[in-house]
């Protein structure tokens, strides 16, 4: 079972975006990358750069390799390791192994 999906908010551990948090737009469980709101932007007809992000250029979010994304679990405020637990009904459902709420 796909550890993130739709609708999640996750966190960056690695790379340019590294600590910020977004929302899970698309992910690709096969090619084990996901797209994340406002996160990995690319931008497009200029070059990209950390001091530029001025308007008139067209931005788009870029796909994150899922190894460098983690659950982001609001009452830890961190990105977090996450357990399984099987819910009354018999779904399973993501866990924080921190704190233990559910996510
Ligand atoms: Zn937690």
């Amino acid at each position: 079972m796909a550890r993130v999906k739709k609708g999640d908010t996750v966190i960056v551990r690695t790379g340019k975006d590294r600590g910020k948090t977004g929302k899970v737009l698309q992910v690709w469980p096969e090619r084990e990358r996901a797209l994340v709101e406002r996160l990995n932007l690319l931008k497009h007809f200029e070059r990209r750069s950390q001091q530029n992000q001025a308007g008139g250029v067209v931005e788009r979010e870029g796909s994150l390799a899922l190894s460098k994304l983690a659950l982001y679990c609001p009452r830890c405020r961190k990105g977090v390791r996450i357990g399984w637990q099987v819910a009354g009904d018999g779904t399973k459902q993501r866990i924080c192994r921190a704190c233990q709420a559910v996510l």
